[in-house]
């Protein structure tokens, strides 16, 4: 067989009948039970395909780009191409795993402030012609190593700044002369790109200025000769429906005005979160507890639950599966296993911790969760985004086990949609689910 023989296999378990995610969990948790109680996480693919439906229904006239640095997991990656997304690669490794899934080359982007040589060469080499530059020393860079490049202008937004303290992109001032520069390289510069994060406070005003500045550097460079016709509108999505209404309208009024249809612009965006955050749940065992109770003769039961607070410590912290915390992500506050049943159970506050000690491995500053005990097991939804496989090479989670389901009745759906996950080559294989 080609290929490297230790390349890891993937096994996508198929829900049939009236399995809930909730049985797979369970199962999972009984098994981790018997032996090492690690954390795991769960994977629900036909949430993807649910997000792209969601996502066609409301923007079909924006075209989806995945940032890769989202979740680099192998079956996402080939969900999504299989879907017809395009790609946001941000090095060499995630361009060759985007290829490798079959992905053309004019789907993929390669976008990051500074760009290693190799990475561009390699580009090149791949034939991948979209690249991202914002400054003097990057479009240098490009114009001597992938003379073809076709790039997009990264312009800075407020928002972005804001969020990342860091001068991301080139103000419109700069513009004329970056402009300039790649006509006298002979770079050719085919449009431009900016990113708001969803954290932005008044999304209005951040695309209000980011769109009029856009079209500001289109007619330059349609002045100089450049032939503009790509405009990225970056990520920021959050994986809500109502929040992706809520940029809708934000965003529409200004397309139309600003870049309508007839001008022949094509308009991308790149949603990360939106599309990988609902699909994948973290399940982690508390491994210890603390209480610290104020207590006072005078209070009702009610006010002495009040009075007791929990601390407890959990097998992943900010150094592993919540290291996005530390990047200013808020984390969805968990479920406790099998204690929703019984109604009417008293509820006290209660911090997170990660093993470590750590004053940062702070998870959840306080929730109300049931009194727990060492050993009981904690489901955080919304962890699509926690840095699995290739992304995070580095940290403890990637050593999580990650175990993938789709519903039969998603999984219908899925294969209609062009999607294939029993691929030896790739190391997919699907089975049915057992309990
Ligand atoms: C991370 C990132 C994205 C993806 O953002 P989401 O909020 O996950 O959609 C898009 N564009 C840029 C420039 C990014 O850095």
């Amino acid at each position: 067989m080609k290929g490297f023989p230790d390349k890891p296999s993937y096994i996508i378990e198929l829900l049939e009948g009236g399995v809930t995610l909730e049985d797979v969990i369970d199962g999972h948790i009984c098994e981790q039970d018997q032996v090492e109680k690690s954390a795991f996480v769960v994977g629900d693919l036909g949430a993807l395909m649910r997000q792209h439906a969601c996502w066609q229904g409301l923007v079909p006239q924006l075209q989806p780009y995945y940032p890769v640095k989202c979740n680099s997991s192998p079956v996402v990656i080939e969900v999504l191409a299989s879907l017809g997304l395009g790609f946001v690669c941000s090095n060499k490794a995630e361009v060759s795993l985007v290829l490798d899934h079959g992905v053309p080359p004019e789907n993929i982007i390669l976008s990051s402030a500074f760009k290693q040589l190799a990475h561009i060469k390699y580009a090149a080499k791949n034939r991948i012609q979209h690249l991202v530059c914002e400054n003097e020393a990057e479009l240098s860079k490009i114009a001597r190593l992938h003379p073809d490049a076709k790039l997009l202008l990264q312009l800075t937004t407020e928002a972005h700044a804001a969020e990342t303290s860091m001068p991301f992109g080139f103000s419109l001032k700069s513009c004329r002369h970056l402009l300039e520069m790649a006509k006298e390289l002979g770079v050719q510069v085919v449009g431009a790109a900016f990113h708001i994060p969803s954290s932005c406070q008044d999304l209005q005003q951040a695309y209000n200025h980011a769109l009029s500045d856009a079209r500001c550097v289109f007619d330059m460079g349609l002045a100089l000769g450049f032939n503009m016709n790509i405009l990225d509108i970056g990520g920021g999505f959050t994986g809500s429906e109502f929040q992706l209404k809520q940029v809708e309208s934000a965003v529409r009024p200004l397309l139309d005005a600003y870049f309508p249809q007839r001008s022949g612009v094509q308009v991308l965006a790149q949603p990360g979160c939106f599309y990988v955050a609902s699909a994948f749940t973290l399940a982690v065992c508390v491994i210890g507890k603390e209480v610290v109770t104020h207590c006072w003769e005078t209070l009702s039961q009610a006010e002495k639950n009040e009075d007791t607070e929990f601390l407890y410590y959990m097998n992943e912290g900010v150094y592993g599966s919540f290291s996005h915390k530390l990047l200013g992500s808020s984390i969805t506050i968990p479920s406790a296993h099998k204690h929703a049943l019984c109604a009417g159970e008293a509820v006290y506050p209660s911090s997170l911790w990660g093993p470590s000690l750590d004053q940062l491995d702070q998870v959840v500053e306080r929730c109300l969760l049931p009194e727990l005990i060492v050993g009981d097991w904690l489901l955080f939804s919304n962890m699509g985004t926690c840095g699995l496989e290739e992304f995070s090479c580095a940290s403890i989670s990637s050593q999580l086990p990650v175990y993938y389901t789709v519903f039969t009745s998603d999984w219908y759906e899925m294969q209609e949609a062009g999607v294939a996950l029993d691929n030896a080559m790739k190391n997919f294989s699907m089975i049915q689910y057992s309990a």
